[in-house]
């Protein structure tokens, strides 16, 4: 059995999601409306923990210094609204990047900004996508109100382990 709110598997016997905090909601019996009811109310319990929160990553921005390449600046770039997503959506960043060569893997900086309490910084080994030209950046949200990086694009692209958004 799945959490309502946030899809993570439950353990047998719990009252409610270890991840989310969601009461089990085992015994009602099920008219259409209670359903529609039960599920509208946990879609806003999952809104209200992801309230505020706010995914991006940080880029680093590259300029000609004479005949070199040299890293300019870095800037956050903030992408996506947790509380607006579904379990199971993808947003992806707007913004072209680079793909990096020559190497297998690249640290990904994920920032998440929330109204209320401190930033949070995971730096992500992601391997590189076999994908030619620009690269995206995109979004999951996972069961247990986690997160998962994507970079490729929507057809071909690789994705990073799990983390918590809370
Ligand atoms: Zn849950």
């Amino acid at each position: 059995m799945k959490c309502l709110a946030c899809q993570m598997e439950l353990e047998q016997g719990v009252a409610k999601c270890g991840a989310c905090g969601f009461p089990v909601i085992g015994s009602v019996a099920g008219s259409e409306e209670e359903q529609r009811n039960i599920k509208q109310m946990a879609g806003e319990y999952r809104k209200n923990r992801l309230k505020g929160i706010r995914i991006g990553i940080m880029a680093y921005g590259y300029a000609m210094d004479g005949d070199e390449l040299k890293l300019d600046r870095t800037e956050e770039v903030m992408f996506a609204s947790a509380e607006e997503m579904e379990v199971g959506q993808t947003v992806w960043c707007g913004q072209d990047f680079a793909r990096v060569d020559g190497d297998e893997s690249v640290a990904v900086r994920v920032i998440l900004k929330r109204d209320a309490g401190e930033d949070k910084v995971y730096d992500l080994n992601m391997a590189l996508p076999a994908i030619s030209g620009f690269c995206h950046i995109g979004i999951t949200l996972r069961e247990g109100l986690q997160g998962q990086i994507l970079m490729g694009d929507e057809s071909c692209h690789e994705m990073s382990a799990l983390f918590s958004l809370l």
